[in-house]
């Protein structure tokens, strides 16, 4: 992997390893309901997890990757 993707890189606490910020954006997306939880099946095959999404909507608000404003 080269340099420039590591930087790209974030460590989710949700799935307790590394992934792109697309992906970030992605779970988040689904657990504010803005898209279909069926996307999600590319990205568990990608990283080779489950994602619970009622743990990404108690977990991701107090990451520091959130990506979304918080009011
Ligand atoms: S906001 Fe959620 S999906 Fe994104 S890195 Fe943090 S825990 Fe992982």
């Amino acid at each position: 992997m080269s340099k420039d993707i590591d930087h790209m890189l974030l460590s989710c606490p949700l799935l307790d390893r590394q992934i792109d910020e697309g992906a970030c954006y992605d779970i988040n997306a689904v657990a504010d309901g803005w898209v279909k939880e069926r996307i999600l099946s590319i990205i568990e095959q990608q990283f080779k997890v489950l994602i619970d999404i009622s743990k990404a909507k108690s977990v991701c608000p107090k990451c520091i990757h959130y990506p979304f404003e918080v009011d």
